[in-house]
């Protein structure tokens, strides 16, 4: 900006306020001040308290046993007469997944509520557990199942790959519960995020065969790891674990947060290194504090955010090794600290971090609006996820909720708008659960939008 410009503009703008302040002493009268009204975040309630205490042991035959102990708490008014929980492994036996060579094998060996034998019911990755009594309001029962599984080749997240072991999803996961419509728990699906999860505390004992190192949720990874341990982790939504065999890694550390990455192609590794760091200290000083003191990046065939951890092909062109590195890193806020189900609202954490992902690497630059690959036909971005193909998945819940987005920022301001619009969404949000709704209230709230033409486009707003 011109100085001299900018100069006259000041003297004029203290002139004004003089004259005004004058006027006013003179004019005494009622203030007509329009008082911006406190805005109340309304979080979806979870229903359900869960803590999780689970031991994993991985066999040299590279099969694995798990004792899982479930605490779940009714927090909500209904009382609950039966337990539906997630259990993924089952999707990739030969029974779910027939297309797999080598498919998962599972097995369960027992459940028990409250210490006394359960009947069950297991039908693709639905495990239905019956209670003798009722679970009322704010009582606790205690679920303990022991099973053992091999990974699948070729899995979807949960999967072998060479000589290295991705578990994700792998214990029986409690769904969030809705009052007076049961549990949360929708059919799989082989994109997206099927599934979703309150925030919870988690106690995980390991025991891994030698040469391999334990890479997790959990922010006291050593490396290399010891072969036993406990872990202890806080607030996640879920626990990812990575046995990888003798891995290649390279650290950094930056505000406070080690950041290391796991067997990256030596030609591209600096670089994603890099990247991640400044994408974490950009995230960190624009949206808000990273909950951990450890943020881990594995390579593996896709990219995955899980807290504390991500997966990310690090295959590709160095460009797209770049940008999903970053879009990954970004969920650890949208996904990570603030929840929305991805079944229902994925557009809401898929679309901020595709946005702050382009808001990142475009450096200091304001971001043009930009027209989208191929033109879609007009349909809402938050439809249920079984509701889009494949191809139709990506589109509309990265590319068009990304693009409205930006061009509502743009038009309110762009770069600086958006900026504190998303320190405003991390602080009044972190740790709670919202819907399409209610980010929408939040947005029209906080850029003084009153009209609901902005949306009609491209959400369903009830
Ligand atoms: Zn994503």
């Amino acid at each position: 900006m011109n100085k001299k410009i900018s100069l006259t503009s000041l003297v004029l703008v203290i002139t004004l306020i003089l004259v005004w302040q004058t006027y006013n002493k003179l004019h005494p009268k009622k203030s007509v001040e329009v008082v911006k009204e406190n805005f109340e975040p309304v979080g979806k309630l979870p229903g359900v308290k869960t803590t999780y205490d689970l031991s994993l042991k991985m066999n040299k035959d590279e099969t694995f046993n798990v004792q899982a102990f479930i605490d779940i708490t009714n927090t909500s008014m209904d009382n609950i007469n039966s337990l539906e929980l997630y259990f993924m492994p089952n999707m990739f036996t030969k029974e779910n997944s027939p297309g797999l060579e080598h498919p998962s094998k599972l097995l369960i060996n027992s459940i028990n509520v409250d210490n006394s034998p359960s009947t069950y019911k297991l039908f693709k990755d639905k495990l239905t557990i019956p209670l003798k009594k009722n679970l009322e309001t704010n009582k606790k029962i205690r679920l303990s199942i022991s099973y053992s599984f091999s990974l699948p080749e070729e899995g979807f997240r949960f999967t072998k790959q060479g000589e290295n072991f991705y578990l994700a999803q792998w214990y029986p996961m409690v769904p969030t519960y809705i009052e007076e419509k049961g549990w949360n728990k929708n059919n799989y699906q082989f994109k997206g995020e099927s599934y979703h999860t309150t925030f919870s505390n988690f106690k995980i004992k390991y025991e891994i065969p030698k040469d391999y190192t334990i890479v997790t949720t959990s922010e006291n990874d050593e490396f290399p790891s010891k072969n036993n341990n406990t872990l202890s982790v806080k607030d996640v939504k879920e626990i990812f674990i990575g046995i990888l065999k003798r891995p290649s890694v390279i650290t950094k550390k930056v505000d406070n947060v080690q950041v290391r990455l796991f067997n990256f192609e030596e030609s591209i590794q600096q670089e994603a290194l890099e990247s991640a760091a400044k994408s974490l200290k950009y995230f960190q000083s624009t949206v808000g504090p990273y909950p951990f003191k450890q943020l881990d990046i594995i390579a593996s065939d896709a990219g995955m955010e899980y807290p504390g951890i991500v997966t990310v092909d690090s295959n590709g062109r160095s460009n797209n090794v770049i940008i999903m590195t970053v879009h990954e890193i970004a969920h650890q806020w949208f996904y990570g600290v603030i929840s929305n189900d991805p079944f229902y609202d994925a557009w809401i954490d898929e679309g901020l971090a595709s946005l702050t992902t382009n808001l990142f690497l475009a450096g200091k630059d304001e971001i043009p609006n930009y027209k989208l690959p191929v033109k879609l036909e007009p349909k809402p971005s938050n439809l249920p996820i079984d509701q889009y193909t494949q191809n139709e998945y990506s589109s509309y819940i990265y590319g068009q909720s990304s693009h409205e987005l930006l061009k509502i920022f743009n038009h309110y301001g762009g770069r600086k708008v958006m900026e504190n619009f998303l320190k405003k969404y991390y602080s009044t949000y972190q740790y709670k659960e919202l819907d399409t709704k209610e980010f929408i209230r939040f947005l029209k709230y906080e850029l003084g939008i009153k009209e609901d033409n902005f949306f009609d486009r491209w959400l369903l707003l009830k």
